[in-house]
């Protein structure tokens, strides 16, 4: 086509950009009705110690699309992160992670801890005083609640980073690192942030097991939490291999789709009564 229009070819490509955009302000405004329509929805995925106990799941944020079906965050977190929509969206799903634990602790299972991802921005606009209220309305024990960010959010302003973190940490909130090891974090940063945990990224947990490089860097991360004073939680355990390694080299909790895939709050409950019968 670009060929055949020759010097006018000029003329398609700004077509197809504002196409682009086009599609993208129709997708904001998809999500922002998404949001006012309850379309939005928390898969949880559960988390084991080194035993194989349970001791939480994460939330992972599912958009219900009324034609597309179930879709996952590589859809559509990236325009709710560059429209600003994150904020709300973030506020939702810290609700609704609060009210998942008020059943939780209702069902008899007060211990279980939720843990939950926060984008740049929704850290940036004052998280902690969200958390603050959040954690008042629904009476959230110690430890209920973990907040996952990654290293880049908390680089970026580290001074602000340690204070809003702090708050947190006073509210009771356990704060964990995800995706370790695949950003800058500056160590000398990392041993003054009132951290809890390092999760190793799924990238380097993949070829655990078979003797590359990446077990160096698990070992590496696992030792920096230890002398930390934090836990390490691997992501993305698949093989028996990968979770035999991660046990023989102490790493403290593991997720991933050997254990489970992410399901919804009635199925995570249904498992946690079967593994606890009363
Ligand atoms: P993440 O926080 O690193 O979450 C882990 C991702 O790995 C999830 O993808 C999960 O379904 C997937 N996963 C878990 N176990 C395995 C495994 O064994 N193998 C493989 N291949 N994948 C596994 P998901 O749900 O698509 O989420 C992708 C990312 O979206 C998350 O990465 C997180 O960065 C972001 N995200 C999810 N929920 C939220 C949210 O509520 N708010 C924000 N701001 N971001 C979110
Ligand atoms: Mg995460
Ligand atoms: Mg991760
Ligand atoms: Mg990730």
């Amino acid at each position: 086509e670009a060929k055949r229009r020759g010097r006018n070819c000029a003329v398609p490509y700004a077509a197809a950009l504002d196409r682009g955009a086009s599609e993208r302000l129709q997708l904001v405004s998809q999500l922002r009705e998404a949001l006012r329509a309850g379309q939005f929805v928390l898969s949880y995925q559960m988390q084991y110690d080194r035993n194989g106990a349970v001791v939480g799941a994460e939330a992972l944020l599912r958009w219900n699309h009324p034609e597309r079906g179930l879709l996952a965050p590589g859809h559509f977190i990236g325009v709710c992160e560059d429209s600003g929509l994150i904020v709300p969206v973030g506020r939702w799903v810290l609700r609704e992670a609060a009210r998942a634990h008020a059943r939780l602790k209702e069902a008899g299972f007060g211990w279980f801890r939720i843990a939950l991802n926060v984008s740049a921005t929704q850290f940036q606009q004052g998280i902690a005083d969200d958390v603050a209220a959040v954690v008042r309305e629904f009476d959230l024990p110690p430890g209920a609640i973990e907040i996952e960010l990654t290293e880049s959010v908390v680089m970026a302003n580290p001074e602000a980073a340690v204070e809003s973190m702090q708050r947190m940490r006073e509210d009771g909130i356990c704060i964990a690192i995800d995706d370790f090891g695949t950003g800058y974090s500056s160590l000398a940063y990392l041993r003054r942030l009132p951290l809890h945990r390092l999760k190793i990224d799924r990238a380097f947990v993949r070829d655990l097991g078979s003797g590359g490089d990446d077990e160096t860097i698990c070992i590496a991360i696992i030792n920096l939490a230890q002398s930390l004073g934090l836990k390490a939680t691997a992501e993305g355990v698949e093989t028996e291999a990968q979770w035999r390694w991660l046990q023989d080299w102490g790493c403290d909790e593991m997720q991933g789709f050997l254990f489970g895939r992410p399901v919804p709050l009635e199925a995570l409950l249904d498992d946690l009564r079967a593994r606890h019968p009363r």
